[in-house]
């Protein structure tokens, strides 16, 4: 089966004759149809806002595009604070949902005026006393046992994250007492999830859960965050979840649950980051190689380096080999970089159709957690990433890195070695 581009053949690769492979190409018009679908389904609800999961794709010109259609930033460190702050998404554009977090980025996300998202009850005490309490504050709820999660997430259980529901009333309970004035709850239980019934299930839990606190402690939750996770159809047969479902299903939940209560109007966020941009973004490298051994690889010039997904998590990405899309794909290989680690593949026994040296292979869906996850092991070089606008034109929006970036951390004035200087 086949998943079909955003760009033509003769564009891509005429964008490989003026840069170097490997590269990102990134289709901005996808990221804006996503958006508004996004923001679409869910219209009914005053307040709704999507905040962009920053470390997703932290691209400046990215942000840009995604606040032109209203978006804000969900921010999990200092640097992504900065870089959000950079395109000029400050105050309550900012969602900061950090876990294991240290003084001065709260202490910055709070200058921005930031919503700060807590992961612990601790986490109360330590701000209060190292930064001061802001007027707004949300808490991080992990449903433990009460939900499943999926693989990339883990469990809710034995993942990280959160406060547990006693917590969460406890924590409420001393922000009430200790003057906060506004309250947002937020929760993120999957990753790369398919299944829209999923999120309509977490709205519920939070529904329930905003309804309970304010029975109990009088505390009128302004928003809830139901996390980002929204999946993508990474294999050519799967479907994209029906957003307009979901958010139909959030409504009808919205108007059994909240609407005409006290806690209405409730707004709702998300903070998907692989919905917005996974699908638009493409990592483009070349055959380099060809090895015939006890299988048979195809060997290009982008390694795990440059998109981890597979590596780490066995994640398939769909591979088109450029103009061989209607050839028969009748051999079978791994496709691989030149990392010395045997888990850096970016396709394992995957039916593809005769690659010649010199093919250009387009890997799908790394438009999230694809280039962010970058690394340098090895000695490889993180790749460039470009911006294909509507018109056609294209805009370097990272360059690729060199060996000078390789050695700027390093002073090799200490040397004993006078080759070394
Ligand atoms: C990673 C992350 C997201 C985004 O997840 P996606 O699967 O990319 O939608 C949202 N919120 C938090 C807190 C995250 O850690």
């Amino acid at each position: 089966m086949q998943k079909p581009l955003p760009f033509d053949e003769q564009t891509i690769r005429r964008i490989a004759e003026q840069y170097p492979t490997p590269f990102y190409l990134y289709d901005e018009e996808g990221m804006r149809e996503s958006c508004r679908s996004l923001n679409s389904a869910f219209s009914w609800c005053p307040g709704f806002r999507e905040y962009f999961a920053v470390k997703a794709l932290p691209n400046p010109y990215v942000l840009e595009v995604l606040k032109a259609e209203g978006l804000g930033a969900d921010c999990s460190s200092l640097a992504e604070l900065a870089l959000s702050e950079k395109v000029g998404l400050t105050g309550e554009d900012l969602m900061f949902t950090s876990n294991n977090t240290q003084v001065h980025e709260y202490q910055r996300a709070v200058d921005l005026g930031a919503i700060i998202n807590l992961d612990d009850l601790t986490h109360i005490d330590y701000l209060k006393d190292n930064v001061g309490l802001p007027e707004l504050l949300c808490f991080r709820y992990n449903p433990g046992s009460a939900r499943e999660g999926n693989v990339i997430i883990g469990k809710p259980e034995e993942a990280k994250y959160g406060f547990t529901e006693a917590q969460l009333f406890e924590g409420y309970k001393i922000l009430r007492d200790a003057g906060v004035k506004r309250f947002g709850l937020h929760t993120m239980v999957a990753s790369n999830e398919l299944n829209g019934d999923f999120f309509v299930e977490t709205a519920r839990m939070v529904f329930d859960l905003a309804v309970r606190i304010h029975q109990q402690l009088g505390i009128k939750m302004e928003f809830v965050n139901l996390g980002g996770g929204i999946g993508i159809p990474y294999r050519p047969e799967h479907k994209p979840v029906d957003l307009a479902a979901v958010g139909q299903g959030v409504k009808k939940l919205y108007e059994q649950m909240i609407a005409g209560t006290p806690l209405d109007p409730l707004k709702v966020i998300m903070e998907n980051g692989r919905m917005i941009t996974g699908p638009h973004g493409f990592l483009v490298t070349k055959a380099i190689h060809h090895k015939h051994i006890y299988r048979d690889y195809v060997g290009v010039d982008a390694c795990m380096s440059n998109l981890m997904r597979p590596g780490m998590y066995g994640a398939y990405h769909h591979i088109t080999v450029l103009g061989k899309e209607n050839a028969p794909h009748d051999r079978i290989v791994d496709v691989v970089g030149s990392l010395c680690e045997n888990n850096d593949k970016f396709a394992i026994n995957r039916e593809l159709p005769a690659v010649e040296r010199g093919d250009l292979l387009v890997i799908h869906d790394a438009g999230a957690h694809g280039h962010a996850m970058g690394f340098q092991y090895n000695g490889k070089l993180r790749c460039a990433e470009l911006l294909v606008k509507k018109d056609g034109s294209v805009k370097m929006i990272r360059r690729a890195e060199t060996m000078d970036d390789y050695f700027a951390t390093l002073d090799f004035s200490g040397l004993q070695s006078a080759a070394g200087r």
